[in-house]
């Protein structure tokens, strides 16, 4: 295996100006790359961080990247994935020193997980060992991260998770093929919970089950959340999903974030053509009604480099630059009611909301993005709107691909 790349402090660089007294969590242009004959850079150049007590979305779809920057955060990436670049840093309270969790040595990293980050991993049955009684793996998370607890204890406090997330305790001498997919989602949860961290990492935690099931773990997890304080980090590509429940959101992209705002802006206005046709994917259950548009295409291969937006190919509004000039995510700050953006890239102040398309980058596009992409009414809102996405934005931004 080859190690990470270490990530190195500057001489007299210290930890603390990455990290604001609200931030529990922080990725600093991560970046991972799958090893192999055709490399494959799921992972590039990511930064978030994740605000004490908040749920942060990262949605997109199915193949770009959002479940290995989960495993990069819990430091659980096997080869062939590597660690390429960036740093991972954490901090459990105000004016607490921050953790590089890159640099964690193994015993520091055992104490580490599942007592201040934690995860619950995609599809519960795979999660939970079909072999093995409901104790027996409550047990081996406390032998492994919490050597210290005796036996009674472990037992009591198995029992109390059971209980916390609505499963009789007497079910501990269960099997998990004994339970129903509801209650195996619940298992790990409370196994996710076992010792109280403060960021629990959620990779799509429920997508195997019915609408009636989903809300009901989605009200579990609020529940718990609201009663014991702890952050989380939900990964979906249910956009519509993660509207409702995350304060802000992360859409990702060919491995990269694209859009990065509270959640109720994006849900207003979004900024980045990817999410806008996202959104205009899945109806709204109390909105108006109106036309639906998929988003043509497939995502790009993460093996193969882009020179310029890897939307390209399925963005209605790309433009000549956008087929040479990466975007960056920039950061701006939104002026709702004017129906524009302005750059106030380096005010951290200011910082609301991020975006790489080139249409918010007043040098390349002078006019500004097109109202659907700053808040304006959305292309096919209305009932009676046969108008398409895009078509606008090449005479805005003057220039024909
Ligand atoms: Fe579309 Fe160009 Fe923006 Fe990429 S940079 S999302 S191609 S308009």
């Amino acid at each position: 295996m080859r190690a990470a790349d270490p990530v190195e402090l500057a001489p007299g660089e210290e930890l603390d100006p990455l990290l604001s007294d609200d931030v529990v969590l922080r990725a600093d242009h991560v970046s991972v790359v799958y090893d192999g004959d055709n490399p494959t850079r799921a992972v590039r150049d990511v930064t978030l961080e994740l605000r004490r007590g908040e749920v942060l979305g990262i949605a997109g779809e199915s193949g770009c990247g959002k479940s290995t920057l989960a495993y990069a955060l819990m430091r659980m990436l096997r080869p062939p994935a590597r660690l390429t670049g960036g740093r991972i840093i954490f901090s459990d309270h105000v004016g607490g020193t921050p953790v590089d969790v890159m640099a964690l040595e193994a015993e520091e990293l055992r104490h580490f997980r599942w007592r201040k980050l934690s995860m619950v991993f995609q599809s519960a049955m795979n999660a939970l060992n079909p072999v093995t009684s409901l104790r027996k793996q409550f047990s081996d998370i406390f032998e492994t991260h919490a050597p210290e607890m005796r036996r009674d204890d472990r037992e009591q406090r198995s029992r109390e998770l059971l209980e916390m997330v609505g499963i009789d305790p007497s079910r501990i001498a269960s099997f998990p093929h004994e339970l129903s997919g509801g209650m195996r989602q619940r298992v790990v949860i409370a196994m996710a919970l076992a010792l109280q961290p403060d960021v629990v990492i959620m990779d799509e935690p429920t997508t195997a089950l019915d609408v009636v099931v989903q809300r009901e773990i989605l009200d579990e997890i609020e529940r718990l959340r609201e009663e014991l304080g702890f952050s989380i980090v939900f990964i979906t590509h249910d956009l519509s999903l993660l509207l409702e429940i995350s304060d802000r959101l992360a859409v990702m992209y060919g491995g990269e974030i694209v859009e990065f705002a509270p959640s109720a802006q994006v849900a207003r206005a979004p900024a980045h053509p990817y999410t806008l046709g996202l959104l205009e994917s899945f109806p709204d259950m109390r909105g108006a009604r109106r036309q639906l548009h998929g988003i043509p295409g497939s995502p790009p291969s993460l093996a193969e480099e882009v020179a310029g937006c890897a939307f390209a190919p399925r963005c209605d509004y790309a433009f000549a630059p956008c087929a040479s000039v990466k975007p960056r995510l920039g950061e701006r700050s939104f002026l709702a009611g004017h129906g524009a953006a302005i750059d106030v890239q380096g005010q951290r102040a200011s910082r609301t909301w991020s975006v790489a398309c080139h249409l918010h980058d007043p040098d390349l596009c002078p006019a500004g993005p097109p109202q659907e992409l700053t808040g304006g009414d959305r292309a096919g809102d209305a009932e009676t709107s046969t108008e398409e996405p895009g078509g606008v934005p090449d005479a805005i931004c003057g220039e024909e691909e």
